[in-house]
């Protein structure tokens, strides 16, 4: 089958992956250079190169539908294949994350808790206290005495990804076109400033490009700072529980940590707010006092692509696939959104287990 992509952003990157595998011939458009600048003064072209990377089902549980943890569950498997088929090694870690409170939030944490038993019955969650938690971070602000550590969760660097899954498609035989812009995306046809190819079947991934056909989709506002801690090592993406402004550090290999992210009912793509910038660095200093001096590297904004209760669709026709509103679980759903894409192209026949997922457009 001849396949049509439009948007080369972790899903659609993900898809054309999953499709390639199955034989089919891929031509994919972005609108975007193939190695945006990422420079702390340019704004960044899509969410995907924002991203922290975190893969954590279980401590997304608060903002996310029990389908998107179940996507995110049966993705781990799938990133290991992903991973092993790329060229180029990609930081990836599964050692667990570990989810803190201050004492006068605890109300937070335990709400979190709650959720977690309730979902399931597996030891995948554990109550760490004093000298068990020291030992999973020895360097937290002493004062912080409990924690809720999710040993299954992990991490992947959403930059490397993107990148070593570009070179991966160009390898096997996928056409990329970059700086190119689909005008129109419609049942079996790309059109872009330079003509219009057609397809077997189109899959539309443009996250919040797609808008113009999928007037539901919203964007949520999402910000970000990294900064080098030469005085700060942390084994693994750290959360902080708070009613305001709940807060995650994800560590890097050089003391590099991306610090995310507000969550704001915006579609403002400009720079960081004092605000935002304001919450996120004073909770950070209030976890791990060697963040004082701290270096910032990047600040970012992108929106997140969301649709209805903040949990993806596959919206199919003849010959046109829309998989969107991977919302803030984009690298921690997407391996299995993209391969439940791609069976669809296929098979023309919902998963079963993800009937809710579908819809005929
Ligand atoms: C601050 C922040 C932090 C996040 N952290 C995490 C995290 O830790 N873990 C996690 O799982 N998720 C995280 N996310 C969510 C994740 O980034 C998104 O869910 C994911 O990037 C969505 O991927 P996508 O491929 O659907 O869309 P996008 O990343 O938006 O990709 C769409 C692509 O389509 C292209 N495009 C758009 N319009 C057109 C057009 N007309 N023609 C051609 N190409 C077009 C764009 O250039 C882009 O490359 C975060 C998001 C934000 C904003």
């Amino acid at each position: 089958m001849n396949i049509g992509i439009a948007g080369g952003g972790i899903l659609g990157r993900l898809t054309a992956f999953f499709l390639l595998q199955r034989g089919c011939d891929i031509t994919l458009f972005d609108e975007n250079a193939e190695f945006p600048v990422l420079r702390p003064d340019v704004q960044y072209p899509s969410p995907s190169y924002v991203a922290a990377g975190m893969l954590a089902p279980y401590c997304e549980m608060e903002y996310a539908e029990p389908v998107v943890v179940k996507l995110g569950l049966e993705s781990f498997s799938l990133w290991s294949s992903i991973l092993e088929a790329m060229e180029e090694r990609v930081f990836f870690q599964r050692e667990g994350s570990l989810v803190v409170a201050h004492q006068q939030d605890k109300n937070e944490f335990q709400r979190l808790k709650q959720m977690v038993e309730k979902f399931t019955a597996e030891p995948v969650m554990r109550h760490v206290k004093g000298e068990q938690l020291r030992e999973i971070e020895p360097e937290i602000n002493p004062n912080i005495q409990e924690g809720l550590f999710f040993p299954l969760e992990g991490q992947v660097d959403s930059r490397g990804i993107m990148a070593a899954m570009g070179a991966y498609l160009k390898k096997n035989g996928a056409q990329l076109h970059f700086n190119a812009k689909a005008v129109a995306v419609s049942a079996g046809s790309i059109k872009t400033k330079t003509g219009e190819q057609t397809f077997d079947c189109v899959a539309d991934c443009r996250g919040m490009g797609a808008k113009p056909d999928l007037p539901q989709l919203r964007g949520v506002r999402g910000e970000v700072v990294r900064v080098n801690a030469p005085d700060v090592t942390l084994g693994r993406p750290v959360r902080l529980m708070h009613p305001r402004y709940p807060l995650y550090i994800v560590p890097r290999p050089n003391h590099d940590f991306i610090i995310g992210a507000t969550s704001i009912e915006s579609e403002d793509l400009s720079g960081i707010s004092l605000r935002g910038a304001l919450e996120l660095l004073s909770a950070l200093y209030s976890l791990h006092s060697g963040f004082s001096e701290a270096r910032i590297t990047e600040t970012c904004t992108q929106l997140r692509p969301a649709l209805k209760n903040n949990a993806p669709r596959i919206f199919h026709s003849q010959r046109l696939v829309r998989a969107n509103g991977l919302y803030r679980h984009g690298y921690l759903s997407a391996p299995r959104l993209a391969w439940l894409t791609a069976e669809f192209i296929m098979e023309q026949k919902a998963a079963s287990g993800y009937e809710e997922i579908y819809e005929a457009q």
